[in-house]
């Protein structure tokens, strides 16, 4: 047990403040209390806010080559530490290592990302759009933007927003999960190491409160959030009610179709590895199989590796997954499965009494599978976020799309096919932001952006990649006329302009 107050990092300074209230931090698979999460007062989320304006004013000004350079020695430091941070992150999520490893590395590719930030801020030019006229735009920053982030992938996301607003000329305020701050901090540290003026990123704790008073500071211009969907429309709201740009990466039903003509071993090794990974709790899981045709009858098989699929403790290398981040996520979890066979959903698999040998108070749920599930199943409705694979039997390729057109997420899908016309109707009609191909978690590189649809995505610029340099700035264009000396012959019309 740790009582270990955290430091928010306010002005420059890593300090736990004055708060009165705090959360604890707990280790999902021992229980143990980790440390304490102090939520941020009013008074320091205003300091933040105050010392990130200040610091504006100097850090837009510095040459974009140098902010780059610094990026530079980010991604170096982080790649130095990256198994410090995976094993931070591993204890205060749960997260096998080899997961945690992913959840920095796919952070650190968008540190990379951003170093390139020169040419991705590059404006336009035209000559002679008139008569000895010229027209020019520059890319600008907003000012002092927000981002908030959810448990799930705490290095990862708060990676996906800071390096590319800080790299635009912004300043930032963190307002990382409570459920899993530690990561975070370290990633503060270390970009305050990389040599980046230390009032151009801020680090604030807390929960909605503290969110709350973010979105409608005046002072704050863009706010990212990513999390639940009910949490990402009040945010969505609020922030936009309070004029700022707000774009919200939300929840996630993810559907999988596999045609009769896929390979089967791989297809049923994807569908398992990317259901059960990290518990379920990936904003990208696949948590529902369309199982197409012929392939209705692989459920035994399906079966089979899904009960190979165990949690374990985060350094058993043979574990699949680790616990659930909470007791209260757990039970969630559990809920849903006692609804699923409440529904009349066939439950094949039942992971609601797992234990795991040395950790009997660890939050697990084993591999769960359901078969024959009905869209107006809540199982089916809602986002479980838990080791739990609903399937179903789709007719053809139609009914499949049909089923993930009708359903209200849009995050991601896959199709697993031999057939190169299935998949390119599929990718062609399917409603969805991010489609796999014999892929079964799609997510983009930082190149691209997180381009989720429907309820999964509130706003309109995305993620990380070109959509989150235009989200972190604004255009300035120019019209320029030189005349000759004393030849002063200028025209106030539009016309002869
Ligand atoms: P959450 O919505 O509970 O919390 C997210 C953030 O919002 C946290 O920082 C939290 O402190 C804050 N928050 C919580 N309640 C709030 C409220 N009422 N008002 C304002 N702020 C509030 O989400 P979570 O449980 O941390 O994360 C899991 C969810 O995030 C899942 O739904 C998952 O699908 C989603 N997610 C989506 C993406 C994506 O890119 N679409 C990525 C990762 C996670």
């Amino acid at each position: 047990m740790s009582n270990k107050l955290l430091s928010h990092f306010i002005a420059g300074k890593f300090d736990p403040g004055a708060a009165t209230e705090t959360i604890a931090v707990i280790n999902p698979a021992t229980q143990q209390t980790i440390a304490q999460v102090p939520c941020a007062t009013e008074q320091e989320i205003d300091r933040a806010v105050a010392s990130a304006k200040q610091a504006y004013q100097s850090w837009r000004t510095v040459p974009i080559p140098e902010r780059a350079r610094l990026m530079f020695k980010y991604q170096a430091l982080l790649k130095d530490h990256h198994d410090e941070l995976a094993k931070t992150l591993s204890e205060e999520t749960g997260k096998v290592f080899a997961d945690a490893k992913g959840d920095v590395w796919r952070g650190i590719e968008v540190v990379e990302y951003a170093c390139n930030i020169a040419s991705l801020t590059m404006g336009q030019t035209s000559e002679n759009i008139s008569s000895n006229i010229d027209s020019y735009s520059y890319t600008h920053p907003l000012g002092v933007c927000a981002g908030i982030t959810p448990f799930n992938f705490p290095a990862m996301i708060p990676l996906w927003m800071f390096p590319i607003a800080i790299a635009c000329g912004n300043c930032f305020i963190l307002k990382p999960s409570e459920k899993d701050p530690i990561t975070p901090i370290r990633l503060v540290e270390l970009f305050i190491k990389a040599g980046f003026p230390p009032e151009v990123l801020q680090l604030v704790h807390g929960a909605k409160n503290q969110v709350d008073q973010l979105l409608t500071h005046p002072d704050i211009r863009a706010v990212s959030f990513v999390g639940s969907v009910p949490v990402g429309q009040e945010v969505y709201r609020t922030g936009t009610q309070h004029l700022k740009r707000v774009q919200c990466m939300a929840g996630a039903k993810n559907h999988m179709v596999i045609m009769p003509d896929a390979d089967k071993e791989q297809a049923i090794n994807c569908l398992v590895g990317s259901s059960v990974g990290a518990a379920g709790q990936r904003c990208m899981a696949i948590s529902v199989a369309l199982l197409v045709g012929e392939a209705a009858g692989w459920l035994p098989e399906i079966r089979e590796a899904m009960a190979q699929a165990q949690p374990g403790a985060p350094d058993d290398e043979s574990a699949t997954f680790g616990p659930l981040i909470s007791q209260q996520a757990k039970q969630r979890v559990l809920d849903f499965i006692q609804k699923g066979k409440d529904e009349g959903a066939d439950c094949l698999l039942d992971g609601s009494n797992c234990n795991v040998e040395g950790y009997p108070q660890g939050n697990w749920v084993g591999s769960t599978l359901f078969a024959n599930v009905q869209p107006q199943m809540s199982i089916y409705t809602e986002e479980i976020f838990g080791p739990v694979l609903i399937t179903a039997p789709a007719k053809d390729l139609d009914d499949a799309i049909t089923w993930i057109n009708d359903n209200p997420y849009g995050n991601g899908t896959s199709i697993f096919t031999s057939s190169g016309w299935a998949a390119r109707k599929f990718q062609n009609l399917i409603e969805v932001g991010q489609v796999g191909i014999n892929i079964p978690i799609p997510v983009p590189l930082p190149f691209f952006s997180f381009t989720g649809w429907k309820n999964s995505f509130y706003g309109d610029q995305h993620a990380y990649g070109k959509e989150a340099v235009r989200f972190y700035t604004q255009s300035k264009t120019i019209m320029s006329r030189w005349f000759e000396t004393n030849n002063n012959q200028s025209s106030q019309t539009f016309s002869n302009m």
